[in-house]
């Protein structure tokens, strides 16, 4: 019986570890090695900054397992031997495999700043999810986020309708925050964040962030709370372990490692080496059914198939206050109605996970 082991429960992980059933009729024993709980990025601006539960979009690990033929173990992975396909995992346990697959997500890319510990880091969602107790304890906060991009975009304007919070900067390096968004869509967003009372510094290189302050060519500017929201990159297990770089592990079409067809990787973790990626989480998703498809066919003997990206895909932003930006393409829609598309989508995925583990 081939040993699958799944290393981390992240978008991907999740539809394999709901279609447990299929890998086991085709011969597989499958073990997940993952924290016992699964945040959802979706609602992590909203949940950090108190707009909504924290356990809005918490998925249950140990529920979700316990109602599929999987074994779950609940640590993290610190260590593998790829020559003799052995992990190790936080709790000193050692897990032999026969195919293992990576879906262990990002961390913030700090792009060799200098950045002090208490500074507030998006990714892992785990460091965010403290901004909330941060901010209850300094009432009138200043708060500093480090980023323009979407992540420090949704912060912003989250933290700019929090009560409790006085003053709220976005720092950005390039000459304007939402590079990525159409024009359109960051002029109703440089108009939102006015209207707010965000202030918005452009064309601003950070030189380094300490608890206090941040410092620019200009002069220190101080805080009570810094955010960085300076992009995803992924985690440095994965070069130290052996299976990857600084852009994550390197896959082919297929998923699989590039020198090691046993070892695959889906979503941030995964450097797909045909074309660059974006960090969001729409890969994942559909990187889920080709995960399966793969593992049943190479059981099969069977050729395997290939992940072909979409050429465009909807994304939303939580703006707070109740409005999101909804964005394909060059094509976007601002207002309460794009907030409550987002919300449709992201309960339907989070329920599927949630009910009887079987989407
Ligand atoms: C605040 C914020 C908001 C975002 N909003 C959006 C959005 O609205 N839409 C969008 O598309 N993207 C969004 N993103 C990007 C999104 O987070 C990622 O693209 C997405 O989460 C990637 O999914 P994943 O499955 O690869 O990893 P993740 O969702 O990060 O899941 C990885 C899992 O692996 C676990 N793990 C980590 N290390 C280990 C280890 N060593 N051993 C075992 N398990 C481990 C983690 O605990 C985690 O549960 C947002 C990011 C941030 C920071």
């Amino acid at each position: 019986m081939p040993e699958l082991l799944l290393v981390g429960a992240g978008h991907a992980h999740l539809h394999l570890i709901a279609h447990a059933a299929d890998l086991v009729a085709a011969g597989y024993r499958v073990r997940v090695l993952a924290p016992p709980s699964f945040d959802y990025s979706g609602v992590a601006s909203a949940t950090a900054a108190g707009s909504l539960p924290a356990s809005t979009g918490r998925i249950d690990i140990r529920a979700l397992c316990a109602l599929q033929p999987v074994d779950l173990v609940e640590a993290t992975l610190v260590d593998l031997d790829v020559p003799g396909q052995v992990a190790t995992t936080s709790t000193g346990e050692t897990l032999s495999y026969d195919v293992l697959s990576f879906n262990v997500g990002s961390v913030v890319d700090t792009r060799d700043l200098p950045v002090d510990d208490q500074v507030l880091r998006v990714k892992p969602l785990s460091d965010l999810a403290e901004l909330s107790a941060r901010l209850e304890a300094v009432p009138g906060a200043t708060v500093t986020v480090i980023g323009g991009g979407s992540t420090g975009l949704e912060l912003a304007t989250h933290l700019s309708v929090r009560p409790g919070v006085a003053r709220v900067r976005l720092v950005e390096a390039g000459p304007t925050i939402g590079a990525d968004l159409p024009a359109g869509a960051r002029r109703r967003l440089v108009r939102l964040l006015a209207r707010r009372g965000v202030e918005v510094l452009t064309n601003t290189s950070v030189r380094e962030i300490t608890g206090r302050e941040v410092l620019l060519d200009s002069g220190p500017l101080p805080h009570d709370v810094a955010l960085l929201a300076t992009g995803l990159a992924a985690p440095p297990l994965l070069q130290r372990v052996g299976v990857g770089g600084t852009h994550g592990v390197p896959v082919t079409a297929t998923l699989q490692h590039v020198d090691h067809p046993e070892i695959y990787a889906g979503g941030d973790c995964a450097h797909f080496t045909p074309q660059p990626l974006p960090r969001v989480g729409v890969h994942g998703v559909r990187q889920g059914p080709v995960l399966l498809a793969s593992l049943l066919a190479r059981a099969g003997g069977d050729p395997l198939p290939t992940y072909t990206p979409p050429a465009r895909s909807l994304s939303v932003l939580d703006l707070g206050g109740g409005v999101g930006l909804a964005v394909r393409g060059r094509w976007w829609w601002y207002g309460a109605a794009a907030l409550r598309l987002k919300e449709r989508i992201d309960i339907r995925w989070l329920d599927k996970y949630r009910s009887a583990g079987t989407p």
